[in-house]
């Protein structure tokens, strides 16, 4: 059966768009209308005063990276590397050694994250099998001159606390 095609006549342009002007009237006239409506009132407005007034972060957002640790402080990664296999934009590597604390048979010696590569796509938290590494410290503006310091290592991803309480994450959804 062949497509049936439904041919839809092309009107064109009316005289009144062809003459140009009042259809540039007619935008200047909206324009105008919203900024002397903004001028004159402007709670309606959506701005935010950043950085003053900082966003609210919810549980389930996604920013920079951390990783837990069990309540004796001891890291909980076991170096499965499941988040590095799963990073789909390749920017976490993981070195393993031996762990001699009886929790696991490895932990991390060495855990780097890229952030100029990160898509922040949360696929390294999702595949994670033990909660060791979250997206919850609430961190969002991540600025610096150069691009080593765009590089977290183990110690600033151990140190870094979440923003938000045990109960509000799980809560959360994450
Ligand atoms: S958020 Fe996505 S891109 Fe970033 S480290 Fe995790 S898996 Fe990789
Ligand atoms: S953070 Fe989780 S997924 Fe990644 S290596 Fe450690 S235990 Fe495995």
């Amino acid at each position: 059966m062949g497509a049936q095609v439904k041919t839809i006549e092309r009107k064109g342009s009316s005289l009144q768009e062809r003459l140009y002007l009042p259809e540039i009237f007619k935008g200047m006239a909206t324009t105008f209308g919203h900024l002397w409506r903004n001028l004159l009132d402007n709670r309606k407005l959506y701005v935010r005063h950043y950085p003053e007034v900082q966003p609210e972060i919810p549980v389930r957002w996604r920013g920079r990276h951390r990783l837990t640790t069990h309540e004796d402080q001891t890291v909980k990664c076991v170096a499965c590397f499941m988040c590095q296999t799963n990073c789909p934009a390749n920017c976490i590597m993981i070195e393993a050694g031996e762990r001699l604390d009886g929790k696991a048979e490895k932990m991390p010696v060495k855990f780097n994250i890229d952030l100029l590569e990160c898509i922040y796509c949360g696929y390294c938290v999702e595949a994670c099998p033990v909660d060791a590494i979250r997206m919850d410290t609430g961190i969002f503006s991540v600025t610096d001159n150069n691009r080593e310091s765009f590089v977290l290592g183990l110690e600033e991803l151990l140190t870094t606390p979440g923003a938000f309480s045990e109960e509000e994450y799980k809560k959360g959804g994450a």
